[in-house]
């Protein structure tokens, strides 16, 4: 075939962290390497999900530096101590992009009082090393990382969308608009907000994909002092526990202290997430509570239900997050802005509508909600109170999983999948190893491993 300027040996669809770290592994190997991103650069960027440093930019960057939070390293044919000399490595390179500070989660004695109360409950505490970026922080650590790969002879083209994948005996086609880009090896790494045209080009592509849970559920905030002891111990504390009823996953996710939520904006619904920022700090804590949802033959497809429930919940808040005090939801009534005024804390988003939750959501999921939060409630005293205030919806979206090698290769030779949109990983650190074992995968097929 004609290798001509827009012929690359490997190619990278995505320049979120999977993108980002298979790329800085790939740089100076003396292959050439294409990063593609339909968004902006870190500096000029505007929109949350798309653009050079991904979904992750505008987080604040709790980095969960474990195996254990973020992936599984056996489903992509790896163990725990494979995945965790990664994670060592992805810590090294943040800090040598800027990432100051040092670790929580080395609070010994009062680690293992929390274990206690937690066992006692019936909840388990995973327990990690955690770095927190800061949502203020990040883009710079973004912007030098991005830099350095172009030192480093990384090619980027922003602002430009892969449409479609072909692919051809020894090399594939990559159609962006008008134009079309070649390689022999291409790494798709579009994040949550490409999962589902990955998905689109697999089925094209004959590629193997299974559908995985869904977690759906709601932001809680509350007064920051009732969580301040349990940050100390682990910034961002993971808890996991079975509901009475169903025997469901429940568990907490991405806890913000003194941090803010947000709502993200997509098509045809809105979701609702947190963050936290280094500079700026609220009175408020939040983190999310999610219930896991596994569905069978002859219904699989989990992507659709949680779409569905994300759209009846957008047209019960008349186009925004439904806001509740946790009072009201316990007891199955609506809130008002007035019953939400009786709470001592002020919401951190109030581009929401009252409502009750109940009503958007399963009941199935409902009372897995309700049970979360009391059994929580023995955990982190005082968190049901007329001071808790829910946040709905929030979900995330991990569906669809690709048959992997542990390089990450697909069954179809050459090209690789890695980060969210893979189904193999949830978070920053487990993407960019994911990221960077599908790297590995391409030097060793094109003869530099
Ligand atoms: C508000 C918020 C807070 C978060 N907080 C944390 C946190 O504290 N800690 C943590 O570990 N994780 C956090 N996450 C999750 C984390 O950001 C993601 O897990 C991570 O960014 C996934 O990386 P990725 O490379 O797989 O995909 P992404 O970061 O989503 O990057 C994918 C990239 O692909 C590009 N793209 C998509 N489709 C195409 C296409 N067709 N053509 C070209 N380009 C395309 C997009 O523009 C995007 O830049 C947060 C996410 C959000 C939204």
């Amino acid at each position: 075939m004609d290798k001509s300027k827009n012929h690359f040996n490997v190619i990278l669809i995505g320049a979120g962290s999977a993108g980002l770290f298979a790329a800085d592994r790939l740089s100076q190997t003396g292959l050439s390497v294409l990063v593609v991103d339909r968004g902006e650069e870190p500096s000029l960027r505007t929109d949350m999900n798309y653009g050079i440093g991904g979904a992750g930019t505008f987080s604040d960057g709790k980095l969960n530096l474990t195996h254990r939070i973020g992936g599984e390293p056996g489903s992509f044919g790896r163990t725990p101590a494979e995945v965790e000399k990664l994670i060592c490595q992805v810590d090294d390179i943040f800090t040598e992009n800027g990432v100051e500070g040092g670790y929580s989660g080395e609070n010994g004695g009062e680690y293992h009082k929390l274990l206690r109360q937690a066992s006692a409950a019936g909840v388990e505490f995973i327990f990690a090393r955690q770095r927190h970026i800061g949502t203020d922080r990040l883009h710079v650590v973004t912007e030098r990382f991005y830099r350095r790969l172009i030192e480093h002879g990384v090619h980027f083209r922003k602002n430009l969308k892969v449409d479609e994948i072909r692919h051809f005996d020894d090399h594939f086609e990559l159609v962006c608009g008008n134009e079309k880009l070649t390689a022999d090896a291409v790494i798709a790494a579009p994040g949550r907000a490409g999962a589902y045209w990955l998905r689109e080009q697999a089925k094209r592509l004959n590629i193997q994909t299974i559908y995985g849970p869904i977690d759906v559920g709601i932001r809680v905030e509350f007064p920051a002092v009732i969580y301040h002891e349990i940050g100390q111990i682990m910034y961002d504390a993971k808890f996991r526990l079975y509901s009475k009823s169903y025997d469901d996953l429940v568990r907490t996710f991405c806890t913000n202290p003194n941090g803010f939520i947000v709502a993200e904006h997509f098509d045809d619904f809105v979701l609702v997430n947190g963050h936290a920022r280094r500079d700026s700090k609220t009175d408020n804590t939040n983190f999310a509570l999610l219930s896991r949802v596994v569905l069978t033959d002859p219904v699989e497809d989990t992507t659709k239900y949680g779409r569905d429930i994300a759209r009846l919940a957008t047209t019960i808040g008349g186009g925004k997050p439904i806001i509740q005090r946790l009072t009201d939801f316990l007891s199955g009534r609506r809130s008002t802005w007035d019953r939400i005024s009786r709470s001592s804390i002020v919401p951190t988003l109030k581009d929401a509508t009252p409502g009750d939750i109940a009503m958007a959501f399963p009941q199935r999921i409902a009372t897995n909600l309700m049970e979360g939060l009391n059994v929580l409630n023995s955990i982190i005293s005082g968190l049901v109170s007329n001071n808790t205030l829910l946040y709905a919806p929030e979900i995330k979206f991990y569906d669809t999983k690709y048959n992997v090698t542990p390089f990450m290769e697909t069954s179809v030779r050459n090209l690789f999948v890695a980060g969210d949109a893979s189904g193999h990983s949830r978070g920053i650190v487990y993407s960019a190893v994911t990221g960077m074992f599908a790297a590995e995968g391409v030097m060793k097929n094109l003869g530099k491993l």
